[in-house]
């Protein structure tokens, strides 16, 4: 006889992706599980106000750990993350880690998968809404629009990873030369070393934009060419969070007009570090 006890499986973890800000743009199965969930794990791109729109004021709410980065604070390490989401799920809690956009761009998914595998937690990924995709919306303009001869989009970091050498903008020019769209996540900081390096291949009068805050009410874009974009940056004090594009799409006169407008309507807002 078998008196083996089997080992409880752990509550399903779900790294969930929050979208771009604006709470309608949350996904169904997001809130239901952030509902059902009784530990929280938020990263900073995450507005406080968007979480206070899923939850029932009259329910008990779960916990909510802060993971992100604020006020100059350095982040809280990957591995620490991973343990504490490996030890919040063998505890028996339902966990959601909550991540700006979607969980898998740009959004440091892998790691927090692969720790969660080999404690033998299940866990499963709910997409949301990129920010890279919100500021087409943004910016009235598709990153694959055929009319402007665009054969698809490249979504790149301008971050290099701590000991990388960074993004090989060599190489990202080429394609961004042949007809590509490009869409540059946590690019604000380096924007004069992206700029220097793209304009080894790419001619100064190419449309570029930039657009913080997608997607939210204190969104703001300019828009601009390779050659002013770094100007642009400036007079419009455009901060992150903040996508760069580059491309030919934004070539559009509903594209100007919106960027004129927004940059023009929306007010300030205080920095957050994210890039
Ligand atoms: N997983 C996220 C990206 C995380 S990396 C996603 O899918 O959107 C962080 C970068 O995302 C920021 O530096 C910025 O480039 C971009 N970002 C996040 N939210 C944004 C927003 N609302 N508007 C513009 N850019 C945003």
């Amino acid at each position: 006889m078998n008196t083996s006890v089997p080992t409880p499986v752990p509550p399903t973890v779900y790294l969930v992706g929050a979208g771009p800000g604006d709470p309608e743009l949350l996904t169904l199965k997001a809130v239901r599980v952030l509902r059902a969930a009784t530990v929280i794990l938020v990263d900073d791109l995450v507005d406080a106000q968007l979480l206070g729109s899923v939850f029932d004021p009259a329910a008990t709410p779960p916990r909510i750990v802060q993971v992100g980065k604020r006020g100059g604070c350095p982040s809280t390490p990957q591995h620490f993350i991973c343990k504490l989401l490996v030890r919040e799920a063998l505890a028996g809690e339902r966990v959601v880690r909550l991540k700006g956009g979607d969980p898998l761009v740009f959004g440091r998914a892998g790691e927090e998968l692969a720790a969660l595998r080999a404690a033998g937690v299940p866990v499963e990924v709910v997409n949301g809404i990129t920010s890279g995709l919100a500021a087409a919306n943004a910016l009235g303009t598709g990153w694959t629009d055929r009319q402007a001869g665009a054969q698809g989009v490249l979504l790149v970091t301008g971050h290099a990873q701590p000991g990388s050498k960074g993004p090989d903008w060599d190489a990202i020019a080429a394609v961004a030369a042949s007809g590509f769209t490009l869409v540059v996540y946590m690019g604000v900081q380096r924007a004069p070393q992206i700029v220097a390096a793209l304009r080894h291949h790419l001619p100064g009068d190419l449309p570029a934009a930039a657009v913080q805050h997608a997607s939210t009410p204190h969104q703001r874009s300019t828009l601009a060419t390779l050659d002013t974009l770094l100007t642009a940056l400036a007079r419009d004090a455009i901060d992150s969070p903040a996508v760069l594009v580059i491309g030919r799409v934004l070539e559009t006169s509903q594209a100007v007009a919106l960027a004129t407008q927004a940059s023009r309507a929306a007010p300030a807002m205080p920095a957050i570090a994210t890039a």
